[in-house]
C-alpha cells in the first residue's frame, strides 16, 4: 500500500483497541495494546469448553469489560491459576486470564474485527492433541516476533 507515515501512525493508533463482544451482546469489552502472540491451541480444555477441535487466542494488555453484561463468568480450569471466561447468556466464550502470562487472553473470534494480520496464528499450541483432518497452523513465530 502507498500509506505515508502519517497514516501508519494513524492504523497504529486504531490498531491498538479493538472492540468484541459476545453472542447475545450482553458482554462487550475494549482491548487494548497490541495484540501479542495469536495463537491456535487444541488442548484438550480448549476442546471440551469451545465444542470445537481448536480454539483462537491473542493476548492484550488491558480489557475494559463495557457491556450491561459486566464481566464474564469465569469457570477456573486449573484453580489459582487459570480460569477462562464466557458469557452466562450466550454461552461464548470470550477471554482467558492465566497466573503466568501477563496479558488478559481473548478469543479472536469474539473479536467485532477478526481480519487483522496481527490476529493470524503464529503457532499452534497442543499440536499432539490436535484432530487430523484439520492442516496445522504453520509455525512463524520465529519468523514474526519483533
Ligand atoms: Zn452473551
Ligand atoms: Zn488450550
Amino acid at each position: 500500500m502507498n500509506a505515508t507515515p502519517t497514516a501508519n501512525a494513524q492504523r497504529v493508533e486504531t490498531a491498538g483497541e479493538r472492540t468484541g463482544g459476545c453472542l447475545c451482546s450482553r458482554i462487550r469489552f475494549t482491548a487494548r495494546g497490541p495484540a501479542v502472540f495469536a495463537h491456535t491451541c487444541a488442548c484438550p480444555h480448549c476442546q471440551k469448553l469451545g465444542g470445537t477441535p481448536v480454539m483462537w487466542w491473542v493476548g492484550f494488555e488491558t480489557v475494559t469489560w463495557t457491556g450491561e453484561g459486566g464481566e464474564p463468568t469465569w469457570y477456573e480450569t486449573f484453580e489459582g491459576e487459570a480460569k477462562r471466561g464466557f458469557c452466562p447468556t450466550c454461552g461464548a466464550r470470550l477471554a482467558a486470564i492465566d497466573s503466568d502470562i501477563p496479558e488478559i487472553g481473548i478469543n479472536v473470534t469474539a473479536l467485532d474485527d477478526t481480519s487483522g494480520p496481527d490476529l493470524v496464528p503464529i503457532h499452534a499450541s497442543f499440536r499432539d492433541n490436535a484432530v487430523h483432518w484439520l492442516p496445522p497452523v504453520p509455525a512463524t513465530e520465529h519468523n514474526t516476533a519483533g
